[in-house]
């Protein structure tokens, strides 16, 4: 449903906003009583005070989690009964879209559209997808011959903590919650401070669905005590997080000092987008140079920052880059004409500004943007010419909307610099050859690559990092639901035969 401004600032005052953790089914307060803040980054304002979950909230979740694991009403419940729960909430997501869109809006500063497009879309697809998967996953038989029988079942992992980041709040969580539920796991999450709102509301929503109690917790909080607490929590089993690559060293760390659980990493990246000599400089790449760095003001794991164009058709590539940047439309996250929206907090906007200032004293040339002066927290979309490889800008995750553009040689130089990162996220790569496309799709260490159009993959394609982008596990695809099954193997040996 497309609804205009007005229509979205009445939804702004009749939704209510959750602030308690939900814990064992219930919402709760936080056992000391303590809340933080959480913000509308277009404003500046206070929404809220949400329960602020310390080490002995985490241990009242872990056990209800534990307890309903073990009692096996989710754990042990028939696939299909997982399956009808899973489409029930997938629906629920669609039908109360619109509340959970506007509410990410207001607590993260994204746009209502990308909003809308994201839960009523992907979001409620995940349920769906997964909970279609749940009675569709096979065990194996080993080739035994007559003697035994051998039978490799999958079974759910345990208690798994979903440490979540700000940049696609409700859009993270289903990343990992579908899989995991449907994998008949108990879960905690905890969503990223600034975003923790729609995240609580899609408790109630669970549970609606007939998700049982203690199967699914949601606790707001700070890293260093919430996600610290998780991390080295002795009963978890497994974390699956989505955030910078220096706090997912932070989890393994935890782990190791403490019950070894099993960690799933999704990090930072400094992804690169090729443009090889061949290509078209038509509206359509340039729209997907724009999109791959500015889409959600950058705010965007794999946001193509880094743009290797060919020196023969790099200025006429700037000319346009720039023209479509100085088009976007960047203001009131809840307007359905404005294309970007906050910068997620004051703090990261200084960073990311701190990175132009950065970009232009080591000497590259800012062609527009920068940012906006006035309430709220806003940049404008940023190009610069002139990277060179070893620049700051060239190196470092920015995070925000800010394109740069780094000429090369020919297809050798660009695969050089390209995979001089300490990053392997993901790459596009636009050439009219199929054969350079695949040459450099085999040999770009990521663990993605978009030939011809800047794309992260969809729900039944696997996403994650090679290099310090990511750990083996990978969310999406049939892949994320192995992130929350273990194996085992069943040895039936064969009596003395009648
Ligand atoms: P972040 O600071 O690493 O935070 C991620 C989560 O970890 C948050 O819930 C955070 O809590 C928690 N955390 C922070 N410090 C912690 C600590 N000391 N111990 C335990 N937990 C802690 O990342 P972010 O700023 O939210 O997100 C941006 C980053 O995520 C970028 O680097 C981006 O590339 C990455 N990202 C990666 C992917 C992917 O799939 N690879 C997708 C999206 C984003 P607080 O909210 O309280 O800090
Ligand atoms: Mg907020």
């Amino acid at each position: 449903m497309t609804l205009t401004r007005e229509q979205i600032q009445d939804r702004t005052t009749a939704i209510s906003m959750g602030t308690e953790a939900f814990i064992n089914g219930a919402y709760c307060a936080a056992s000391d009583g303590s809340t933080f803040e959480t913000v509308n980054p277009a404003t500046g304002e206070t929404l809220c005070g949400v329960s602020h979950c310390k080490g002995e909230d985490v241990d009242l979740a872990v056990r209800a989690a534990r307890r309903s694991f073990n009692d096996g009403s989710w754990s042990r419940a028939a696939p299909e009964h997982r399956k009808e729960v899973l489409l029930k909430l997938s629906g629920l997501v669609r039908e109360n879209a619109t509340d959970l869109a506007v509410l990410e809006s207001l607590d993260s500063g994204k746009t209502i559209t990308d909003c809308q497009d994201e839960i009523g879309g992907e979001v409620a697809d995940f349920f769906q997808w997964y909970g279609e998967l749940a009675d569709k996953s096979f065990g194996k038989i080993a080739p035994t011959g007559e003697d035994a029988l051998a039978l490799i079942v999958k079974e759910p992992a345990g208690v798994v903590g979903l440490v979540l980041p700000w940049n696609f709040p409700l859009l993270m969580a289903a990343w990992k919650l579908a899989p995991a539920l449907a994998a008949g796991c108990s879960c905690i999450i905890k969503p990223a401070e600034q975003t923790p709102l729609t995240a609580l509301r899609l408790a109630e929503l669970a549970r609606e669905a007939g998700v049982p109690d203690g199967v699914l917790n949601v606790l707001p909080g700070l890293g260093e005590t919430t996600g610290q607490a998780i991390g080295r929590h002795p009963d978890i089993d497994i974390v699956s997080f989505t955030g910078s690559t220096e706090v997912g060293g932070y989890f393994l760390r935890y782990a190791g000092e403490s019950n070894l659980k099993v960690i799933g990493l999704e990090m930072g990246g400094k992804s690169p987008f090729i443009v090889l000599d061949d290509a078209d400089l038509d509206d359509d790449l340039i729209e997907h140079a724009a999109t791959s760095a500015f889409w959600n003001g950058g705010q965007n794991c794999s946001a193509n920052m880094r743009q290797l164009v060919d020196a023969r058709i790099a200025d006429s590539y700037l000319e346009k880059v720039v023209d479509r940047a100085k088009a976007y439309k960047v203001g009131d996250p809840l307007d359905p004409d404005t294309d970007i929206g906050a910068m997620v907090t004051e703090e990261h906007m200084e960073r990311v500004t701190g990175y132009i200032d950065k970009g232009a004293s080591e000497g590259a040339n800012q062609l527009t943007g920068g940012a906006r002066e006035g309430r709220g927290y806003f940049v404008e979309p940023t190009v610069f010419s002139g990277l060179t490889p070893d620049m700051t800008i060239a190196r470092e995750e920015i995070f925000g909307p800010v394109l740069g553009v780094l000429p090369v040689k020919d297809m050798d130089d660009a695969l050089h610099i390209a995979s001089d990162s300490e990053y392997g996220l993901h790459a596009t790569v636009f050439t009219r050859d199929i054969d350079r496309a695949l040459h450099m799709a085999h040999r770009l260490p990521c663990g993605t690559v978009s030939v011809n159009g800047f794309s992260e993959g969809d729900i039944k394609t696997p996403f994650g990092g090679y290099r310090q982008s990511g750990s083996l596990s990978r969310d999406n695809g049939t892949e994320a639901m192995q992130q929350y099954l273990q194996t085992k193997t069943i040895w039936i040996s064969r009596g003395s035969a009648a």
